[in-house]
C-alpha cells in the first residue's frame, strides 16, 4: 500500500566508563525502528580509538546478533537505521558514515534531507576533487567535516561551522574516540533529544529510545544548536547565530514519530488526541461507532470518540506477522492482497454507520480498497476523517511523499475524491487546527506539503515563508 515513509533515526551514547555502548545502541535502534526499515548500523570505538562500524541493509533484529556477541564494552557509540530519501538502498548507503583522516577520525549518524547537497557535491567534486563511494548526503557532511578540521582543528567548531553551510533539514550525531556531539538544524526539522543513563550521556530522535534503555529524558536540542559531550561527561554547547526560520516538521507529530514519544515538548500521543478531537469539532456527525486504521489513526480516532461521545471499536484485525517490507509485485496483487494486511471485523461493522479515522490520503488508492471492504461486509455508512490537511506539495526535507502528480488532492475536490474513494463523508483537519497545537507549547511547524510555503527557500518552489497562518 503506497503510504508517506518515514525516515531515518539516530542515536549516539559516550560513557566515562566503558558499558555496553554497541548493546544499548541497538536497543534503542529496535525503539526507532519505525522511522526506518531498510538497513541499520552501530560505530564504536576499541580501546586504542580504532573504529569499528556493523551496517546492514535489513531490520535492526537481524542485523547485529553475531556483532554484539563479539563487541566489547565501549565508551562511545552511534548507531542509525535507514529509510532512503535519497540514495539507494545498499550497505554503502547506510549510516553511520566512517571517516579514518589524519585530521578526524568519526562516524556520522543523520536524519534529514541536505537541500544544498547537489551544489555541495558538485563543488566538491568538480573544484575539490573529491570521490565519493556513497550517493548519500550523508558523505558530503563527512567531507565538510574534514575540510574544517584541516582549517580549524577544533571539533566544535568544526561542526558549526558545517552547520552553518548546509542548508535543509538535518538532525546529526557524530563520534569520535574522544567525544560525541549531536547537532540539530537551525529550523529544528527533525526532532533531536538527550538523555541520561547513569553518568552516560545520550541523544535520540525520538524520547522512546530513551524510555526503552531506561534513560532520563533531559531535554530537546534546539534548533541551530550543538551539544558536546566528552568522555569525562564536559558539556560543551554552541549555536548557530542566524536563527530565525523555525519548521519542526508537522507530519512527525501526525504520523512519522511514536505515539509514546514528546517531541519539543509535546506529547505525540496527547496531540493525536487533539486532531481527532479537533475533527468532531470540524464538522460533527452521528454515528455508532469511531474506527481508527491501524496502527497511526488510532490515537486520533479515540480523541473523536471522546470529543463525540461515540463508542470507540475496532474495525480492523492487523496481521502482524507481515512486517513492513512486504513487497506486492503488482498493481493486481496488491488489490488482491489487501486483506492481507488489514482484515474488517464483520461482527463490529455489519450494520452499522462508522466513522473511519486515519492520518492521511496520498492517492486514495490504499482509501479506496480499505473501505470497499467495509461496505461489502455490511457497513451502513462510511464516515472518513483524516488527520492532516491535504497533500498537496512534495517535501524537500527528508520526507518521503509521493509525487505531486499522484497526490490526489493535488488534482480533485474534496467532495470529488469522497465519491473516488468511496465513503459518505469525507473532511480533512484544518491546519489552523494543527498550527494550535504547536502554538500552545511555542513550536512553530513547517506544513510545506500542504500548502507549498517552506521555511526556508527551496530550489524551484520560489517560496519562503512560516506556518503562522
Ligand atoms: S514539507 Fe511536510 S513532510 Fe516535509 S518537513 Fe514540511 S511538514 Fe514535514
Amino acid at each position: 500500500m503506497r503510504k508517506i515513509n518515514e525516515e531515518c533515526g539516530i542515536f549516539g551514547i559516550i560513557s566515562p566508563e566503558p558499558i555496553q555502548a554497541a548493546g544499548l545502541t541497538a536497543s534503542a535502534l529496535l525503539a526507532l525502528q519505525h522511522r526506518g526499515q531498510e538497513g541499520a548500523g552501530i560505530a564504536t570505538f576499541y580501546t586504542d580509538d580504532t573504529l569499528i562500524c556493523h551496517k546492514n541493509v535489513g531490520l535492526v533484529n537481524d542485523i547485529f546478533g553475531d556483532f554484539l556477541r563479539h563487541v566489547p564494552s565501549t565508551n562511545v557509540a552511534v548507531g542509525h537505521v535507514r529509510y532512503s530519501t535519497t540514495g539507494n538502498n545498499t550497505v554503502e548507503n547506510t549510516q553511520p558514515i566512517e571517516t579514518v583522516h589524519s585530521q578526524l577520525t568519526c562516524a556520522l549518524a543523520h536524519n534529514g534531507n541536505i537541500t544544498n547537497a547537489a551544489k555541495l557535491r558538485s563543488e566538491m567534486v568538480n573544484q575539490g576533487g573529491k570521490v565519493f563511494h556513497t550517493t548519500n548526503d550523508s558523505e558530503i557532511i563527512n567531507m565538510l567535516l574534514i575540510e574544517q578540521m584541516i582549517c580549524c582543528r577544533n571539533i566544535e567548531k568544526a561542526v558549526l561551522n558545517v552547520m552553518n553551510i548546509l542548508e535543509g533539514a538535518f538532525s546529526l550525531v557524530i563520534a569520535t574516540p574522544e567525544k560525541l556531539i549531536a547537532a540539530r538544524d537551525k529550523c529544528g526539522f527533525r526532532p533531536l533529544c538527550m538523555g541520561k543513563l547513569g553518568s552516560a550521556t545520550v541523544f535520540a530522535s525520538e524520547s522512546c529510545a530513551l524510555d526503552c534503555i531506561g534513560a532520563e529524558f533531559v531535554r530537546d536540542v534546539q534548533p541551530g544548536e550543538l551539544i558536546s559531550i566528552d568522555r569525562f561527561g564536559k558539556e560543551k554547547n554552541m549555536r548557530q547565530k542566524d536563527l530565525s526560520c523555525r519548521g519542526l516538521c508537522v507530519f512527525e507529530m501526525i504520523y512519522i514519530a511514536r505515539s509514546d514519544s514528546f517531541i519539543d515538548g509535546m506529547s505525540v500521543y496527547e496531540s493525536r488526541l487533539t486532531m481527532g478531537r479537533a475533527l468532531y469539532r470540524q464538522k460533527p456527525i452521528e454515528a455508532d461507532i469511531v474506527c481508527g486504521v491501524p496502527d497511526s489513526g488510532l490515537d486520533a480516532a479515540l480523541g473523536y470518540s471522546l470529543e463525540s461521545g461515540i463508542p470507540y471499536a475496532p474495525a480492523f484485525v492487523k496481521n502482524r506477522y507481515m512486517g513492513r517490507s512486504f513487497i506486492e509485485p503488482s498493481q493486481k496483487m496488491r488489490e488482491r492482497t489487501v486483506n492481507v494486511k488489514l482484515n474488517p471485523l464483520r461482527a463490529q461493522i455489519e450494520g452499522k454507520r462508522i466513522v473511519l479515522v486515519d492520518d492521511s490520503i496520498v492517492r486514495g488508492t490504499t482509501s479506496a480498497r480499505m473501505l470497499a471492504p467495509l461496505r461489502q461486509m455490511g457497513a451502513k455508512e462510511i464516515h472518513l476523517r483524516i488527520s492532516s490537511p491535504p497533500f498537496k506539495h512534495p517535501c524537500y526535507f527528508g520526507t518521503d511523499i509521493d509525487s505531486v502528480e499522484n497526490l490526489i488532492a493535488n488534482h480533485l475536490s474534496v467532495e470529488e475524491i469522497c465519491k473516488k474513494i468511496g465513503a459518505d463523508s469525507l473532511e480533512y483537519l484544518d491546519l489552523n487546527n494543527l498550527v494550535a497545537i504547536g502554538k500552545e507549547k511555542g513550536v512553530k511547524f513547517c506544513s510545506g506539503c500542504f500548502t507549498g510555503e517552506y521555511p526556508i527557500p527551496v530550489v524551484g518552489s520560489g517560496k519562503h515563508t512560516f506556518d503562522d497562518v
